[in-house]
Parts: structure tokens; C-alpha cells; sequence
């Protein structure tokens, strides 16, 4: 049975970047406007992630990896009309099968933070553990998740893994995309050993600013937004006008808060951009979907990375409509 949930955990969590992408829509959920995320050795040795979110009441703590333990789901209807991002239960079932997890928090109003120990999908008993488990510690309001020794039990996933320096850039891109998305969210990550920031990012007002401080002032100055929706989607977003060009492509699509790949729409862009400059042209891209859930599956893939949508030829189609009349008035203009 372990070796099976293990299979099952490996879909989910690919990487460290995965772990920090599943603890981040958690925390986002649980309105964190801080997020705090320091790595040893890329996330390979630890990760360690802090939220100012709700926090976990003490009694939720033992069934906290259980599988398909979630909060976010009471009944079917809320599976066709979920806002949230998680909902299947699975992140920190998956996390804890493949790492050593500890999680420490606190509720607003409440006079202790809890700590917890993981293994396998179960708390560890107080007994091999040789003190409580959960124990009450102090602390500050919101969650703290420290994973240690990342598929320390998967040989194989873990040498099938870039350099820790590459997973540690991995994890600082996922940061840039989601402080775009979530400009009230404040960001940031380092190297455990050092108190230096590599990326920070403060609460800001809009997308826009947030484009401009972690992608460069450079780009929001070429930048066309771009709108439009039916009754059932909307979407909006930003793309780089048809006379810039970075120096490589950046896609940023999110659909109903989360963070997806999204190739069909990728590659659509991609040649619309080519056929429209002359030069060709590395694009800025970002677009933000709002759909009705019930239009799309987002459990098609494991770790939710890629979805399904009923209406996925009109969205593209349609939002290429709306860039190439913008780009051709910007190209002649
Ligand atoms: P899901 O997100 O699908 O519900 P997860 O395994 O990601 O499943 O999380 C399980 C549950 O743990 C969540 O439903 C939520 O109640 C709680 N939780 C996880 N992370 C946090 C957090 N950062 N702050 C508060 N609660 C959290
Ligand atoms: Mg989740």
C-alpha cells in the first residue's frame, strides 16, 4: 500500500517546485498576504514555507495528510462550483509520502501554535517520536510547512532532478508568475544559510505593477491589455506590443486563480506573433481566466498543471482575435 500512495505521490509532486506551487494555492486559500519561502540545496534538502494565512485548528492536525482529506469540499455540488484551488486533498497527503513534513501553526486568537510530524500520510506517533505529536509551541499566526529530504524514498524521481541551482530557479519563476496574479500577496524567497532576499516582492496595487517590478519597467511600457468574455468565461490579461521583443518567450496563464500549462493556447500565440512581426519576437504574455468550473475538469492531470476545457477552441479563438486587432493597430501605428 505505501508503495502504491508513493506511486500515487510521485504524479503529483514532480519537484520542489511542485511542493512550493501546492503549498502556495494552500496558503492562498487561507488568505495569506505573506509568503515566505527558504530552500537548502534548491528544495532538494529543505523547504521550508511560511505563511501569515488562517492557520490549521489543532483538531484538523491528525487527519492533515490522510488522502482526500480536504476542508474544501462538503458535498458534490461543491466540486461543479469550487472557487477554491485544492480541493482533492491530495498535496499534503503527497508531500508527506515522499518527504519528512512538519508543520507548524497557529489560528488567529489562539494562545499556542501546534507542531506536527508526518510520515507516510500519518501523523507519527508520540511514542517513535519521543515526545508529543501534535505539541503545542509558540509562534505567530498562519502555517509553516518544513519538508526535509525531498524523495529521500524515490531514488529514481530524485536522480531524474536538475541541479539543485536549476530547481532553486524553478521554484523562483513559479514565484514570479503567481506574485503577477496576486499583486496583494507579498513574496519572497532565499537560500536558508543566507538572510538576503534572491526574489521579494511587496503588496503592490495592481498586475501591473507587480509585471513591472519582477519582470522589468521595460516591459509594462510596451504592454497592450487585452479583454473580452461571454456568459459563461472572461478573461483579461497583458501581451507586449508586435515592436518588442524579449529574449525569451514568457507565457503566464492562469485559470481561476491557479497557474496552468496551457500549450494549445502557447503555441497559438507563438505563431500569431511570428506571422505579425517581421523579425519574429519573443512575446511577454499574461492572461488571466475566470470560467465557470463546471466548464472545466482540472483533475484530468494530477498535479492540475494542465485542464480540460469544454470551451477551449472559442477561448483561444477568441483571444487571438483580440491580440492580433491589437498588435496590427500597434504594428501600424
Ligand atoms: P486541498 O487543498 O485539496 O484541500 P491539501 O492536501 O492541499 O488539500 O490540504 C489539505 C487541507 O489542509 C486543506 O483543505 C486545508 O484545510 C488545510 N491547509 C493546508 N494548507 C494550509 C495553510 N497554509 N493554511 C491553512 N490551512 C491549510
Ligand atoms: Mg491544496
Amino acid at each position: 500500500k505505501d508503495v502504491a500512495d508513493r506511486i500515487a505521490a510521485g504524479e503529483v509532486i514532480l519537484r520542489p517546485a511542485s511542493v512550493v506551487k501546492e503549498l502556495l494555492e494552500n496558503s492562498i486559500d487561507a488568505h495569506a498576504t505573506q509568503i515566505e519561502v527558504s530552500l537548502l540545496d534548491g528544495g532538494l534538502k529543505t523547504i521550508k514555507f511560511r505563511d501569515n494565512g488562517d492557520g490549521i485548528h489543532p483538531d484538523d492536525l491528525t487527519l492533515l495528510c490522510e488522502r482526500f482529506a480536504t476542508s474544501k469540499l462538503t458535498k458534490y455540488e461543491d466540486l461543479l462550483s469550487l472557487g477554491t484551488f485544492g480541493f482533492r486533498g491530495e498535496a499534503l497527503a503527497s508531500i508527506s509520502f515522499v518527504s519528512h513534513l512538519t508543520v507548524i501553526t497557529m489560528r488567529e486568537k489562539s494562545d499556542f501554535a501546534y507542531q506536527a510530524y508526518f510520515e507516510n500520510g500519518q501523523l507519527v506517533p508520540s511514542e517513535k517520536l519521543g515526545t508529543a505529536n501534535p505539541k503545542k509551541c509558540s509562534g505567530v499566526k498562519g502555517t509553516t510547512f518544513i519538508v526535509e529530504d525531498l524523495f529521500y524514498n524515490c531514488p529514481l524521481r530524485k536522480k531524474s532532478l536538475n541541479s539543485s541551482k536549476e530547481e532553486y530557479r524553478f521554484i523562483i519563476d513559479l514565484l514570479m508568475k503567481y506574485s503577477v496574479r496576486y499583486p496583494s500577496v507579498s513574496f519572497s524567497c532565499r537560500r536558508l544559510e543566507n538572510t538576503k532576499f534572491d526574489f521579494f516582492t511587496p503588496c503592490v496595487e495592481s498586475e501591473l505593477s507587480s509585471i513591472g517590478n519582477v519582470y522589468g519597467k521595460e516591459v509594462t511600457e510596451e504592454l497592450i491589455e487585452v479583454a473580452s468574455s461571454t456568459t459563461s468565461w472572461s478573461l483579461h490579461g497583458y501581451v507586449t506590443n508586435a515592436n518588442f521583443s524579449l529574449r525569451r518567450s514568457q507565457f503566464i496563464f492562469f485559470v481561476n486563480g491557479r497557474l496552468i500549462e496551457w500549450q494549445s493556447l502557447k503555441r497559438a500565440i507563438s505563431s500569431l506573433y511570428s506571422s505579425l512581426l517581421p523579425k519574429g519576437g519573443y512575446p511577454f504574455i499574461y492572461i488571466d481566466v475566470v470560467i465557470d468550473p463546471r466548464l472545466i475538469d482540472v483533475n484530468v492531470h494530477p498535479a492540475k498543471r494542465q485542464i480540460y476545457f469544454m470551451d477551449e477552441d472559442n477561448i483561444v479563438q477568441t483571444l487571438l482575435r483580440s491580440i492580433e486587432a491589437k498588435l496590427k493597430i500597434s504594428v501600424s501605428s
